[in-house]
């Protein structure tokens, strides 16, 4: 997930799963497992696997008649030992416990081998699947590679330690494009601090141009982590301090709503987030998007579509940001509009 239309399209076909399996068991009385597959469990995908626990158990029960929504399952899918590879262990183990109070069911150790329409493999494990959202990293734009300059792996420009890239003083590149290692040999994260000050870096480098003065290495001075997991869940690590739970979400909400831009806009938002806490109200449950055709899904139709798939070779992990059951069920007709 990087864009918001990727954001909308993820809450299209997570609402539209409800809505088959809806209609699926009002016409024959089962429906297919509701399972939510989120592949990654960096800060993106234990967000994602947390705040779907609560949308299934606290925001949808009273929206169906037939299904019975708090019965989702979500998994929580991540090839190394641990989430949140990045944070301390006592955090990791906090967050976990936490993911688990919600409802998520965490698979660490377990890599996703290939996604279908309508079900995950992990290892030799196939998992049907309602949805699989796809957390484990975003390759950068392509305007890197169009750069000329060397790049890592995903595509981000190696940049030189005063951001400007090998051979043009006068380029520089920053923020989630950029590739730089700490003093100590790390790579920085993607996140927007490094951004912010990397911003704040060039423009200093750019003054210091123009004083005839020498550049500064960039130094990114890390002022702490935070993941969100859900509602009054979160961790932190502030140094040596670290939090988790209530505490640390609050330090989430307070630092967000700190950085947004302009006093209205932080009233609004703090509005909003008091609302929502207080009612569990997610209202936006519009499903938008090109394709209001479903049908009602069964594992056959997902079979066939996934060995359509197989034959054309299109669909690699690395690909499937989202899969639903809805690709299977467009391989059969009669679909039906949705009202
Ligand atoms: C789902 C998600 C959750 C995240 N949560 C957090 C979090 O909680 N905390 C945190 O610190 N970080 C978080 N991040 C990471 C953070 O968003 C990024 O690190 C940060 O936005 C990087 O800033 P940037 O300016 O480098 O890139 P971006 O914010 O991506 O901005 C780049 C801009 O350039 C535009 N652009 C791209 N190509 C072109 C082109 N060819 N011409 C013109 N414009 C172009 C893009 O449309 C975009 O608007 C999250 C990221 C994701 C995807």
């Amino acid at each position: 997930m990087k864009t918001i239309e990727d954001a909308l399209e993820m809450r299209r076909r997570i609402l539209l799963a409800y809505e088959l399996a809806e209609r699926e068991a009002a016409l024959t009385g089962h429906h297919q497992p509701l399972n939510f597959v989120v592949v990654g469990a960096g800060p993106t995908g234990v967000e994602l696997a947390g705040t779907l626990a609560e949308i299934a158990r606290k925001s949808l029960p009273d929206d169906f008649h037939t299904i019975q929504p708090a019965k989702t399952r979500i998994l929580l899918v991540e090839a190394g030992p641990s989430v949140l590879s990045a944070y301390p262990n006592d955090l990791r183990q906090s967050a976990v416990k936490q993911l688990q109070n919600l409802g998520v069911e965490v698979r660490t150790n377990s890599a996703v081998t290939n996604v279908r329409p309508g079900a995950v493999c992990i290892g030799e494990e196939v998992v049907p699947a309602a949805a699989v959202l796809w957390a484990a990293g975003v390759s950068a734009s392509p305007l890197g590679a169009a750069l000329g300059a060397p790049v890592d792996r995903v595509g981000r420009v190696l940049v030189e330690p005063d951001l400007s890239i090998s051979g043009h003083r006068e380029v520089f590149v920053i923020g989630d494009l950029a590739s730089l290692k700490d003093a100590a040999g790390k790579p920085l994260p993607g996140v927007a601090p490094v951004a912010m000050q990397q911003g704040r870096c060039v423009a200093r480098q750019i003054a210091a141009d123009l004083a005839g003065k020498p550049r500064a290495p960039f130094h990114y001075v890390d002022k702490g982590s935070l993941a969100t997991i859900g509602r009054a869940a979160a961790v932190a690590q502030f140094g040596k301090v670290h939090i988790s739970g209530f505490l640390a979400w609050l330090s989430w909400l307070f630092i967000h709503i700190l950085f947004l831009i302009g006093f209205r806009n932080r009233l609004v938002v703090m509005f909003q987030w008091a609302w929502s806490y207080f009612t569990y109200d997610r209202s936006a449950r519009l499903i938008t998007g090109e394709s209001s055709v479903i049908s009602v899904p069964s594992m056959e139709y997902a079979e066939e579509a996934a060995a359509h798939f197989d034959r054309d070779g299109q669909a690699g992990s690395g690909d499937a940001r989202i899969a639903t059951q809805e690709g299977s069920a467009r391989s059969k007709s009669p679909a039906r509009k949705v009202s």
